[in-house]
């Protein structure tokens, strides 16, 4: 396969990659379903938005916050179901069972960080610690733009942990598992082995009940965007949202079967710092995994990290010591 250029890389040249926004396929049909297409990621965001803006603290909790990401998620389920994007990535009965094994244990994780970090004494000691006043040049700033630094400063982190975990064989191991996905649906983001989970969950499970109204906003906005990571849904999503934002299209090539493909598109709700540090690929892709696309079970997936490891570490040890087992290299 000859692939393409991008910057001083060839992306597609061990598996199909569509390169360039022009050559991605768009939604057709008459100006109703356009308009919704064309309309809803955008209108949603601003939504969210505009009611943690607006809503009173006596609705403005956890639990409001929780049972709308819950019913954004039914929604957009049902919407993969009418409208999928690629018939390849529909659901069969055994990509929904162990989804649901996989969101089950993410939400068991999240339920026992919370208990232990979420616990009425750690807060106390975290809030009684720390002189809190010594953030009110931030928390004086507007509501708005404390999100939108709080959801940025955020982003960034994670950008550089996930460029991490492709580049540093130990922090890939806990995330080797999640891109061994065949397919994206929305409840994707939870396949992996639980310690990625864990690392990604202590950031935002616990101190849940005590987070500034500027947090709540900056968690919505990485929900009305960040969801559409692992979605099988097309949209026409306007060109500034593809510029500032990571979408399906960057995150299905970053799922590429293609080497060098999968090592771009980091970001999880923004794209910028991916343009901005050279790894951002505009394009998608429908053939995803690894080994040609091998299924990983979820036993393998649980002990991917230790069996890999162990692997690595008695290689690495052999050939330093030149040790001879009569086992063939692999
Ligand atoms: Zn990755
Ligand atoms: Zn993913």
């Amino acid at each position: 396969m000859a692939g393409t250029r991008v910057g001083n890389r060839i992306i597609g040249a061990d598996a199909p990659v569509t390169v360039g926004w022009e050559n991605i396929p768009k939604v057709e049909g008459g100006p109703a379903k356009l308009a919704f297409f064309t309309y809803f990621q955008p209108v949603m965001l601003f939504a969210l938005v505009a009611f943690w803006y607006y809503a009173p603290n006596s609705i403005a909790t956890a639990t409001t916050a929780i049972i709308i990401a819950l019913s954004f998620r039914f929604f957009l389920i049902c919407l993969e179901m009418v409208m999928p994007r690629h018939k390849s990535w529909q659901l069969t009965w055994k990509e929904l069972c162990t989804d649901l094994f996989y969101v089950s244990l993410g939400y068991t994780i999240l339920r026992i960080v919370d208990v232990y970090i979420g616990s009425e004494a750690i807060i106390e000691f975290i809030q009684s610690s720390y002189d809190w006043d010594n953030l009110s040049w931030f928390t004086g700033m507007p509501l708005l733009l404390q999100a939108l630094l709080i959801s940025l400063i955020f982003d960034f982190g994670q950008y550089w942990m996930h460029r991490g975990m492709h580049n540093w064989y130990p922090l890939w191991l806990t995330h080797a598992p999640h891109h061994y996905i065949t397919q994206l649906n929305i409840n994707k983001g939870a396949v992996g082995n639980p310690i990625e989970l864990f690392l990604i969950g202590l950031g935002i499970g616990g101190f849940f009940d005590f987070l500034p109204r500027a947090a709540l906003l900056a968690a919505s906005i990485g929900l009305a965007i960040g969801t559409y990571q692992h979605i099988n849904v097309r949209f026409n999503t306007p060109m500034w949202w593809r510029f500032l934002f990571n979408t399906t299209e960057h995150h299905s090539v970053h799922h590429s079967q293609d080497f060098q493909a999968s090592r771009s598109n980091y970001g999880a709700t923004w794209i910028i710092f991916d343009r901005m540090f050279g790894t951002c690929v505009d394009g998608e892709a429908e053939k995803l995994g690894m080994e040609g696309g091998r299924r990983m079970q979820i036993k393998e997936a649980m002990y991917f990290p230790f069996s890999d490891g162990w692997r690595a570490t008695r290689d690495w040890f052999r050939s330093k010591t030149g040790r001879q087992t009569g086992v063939p290299a692999e």
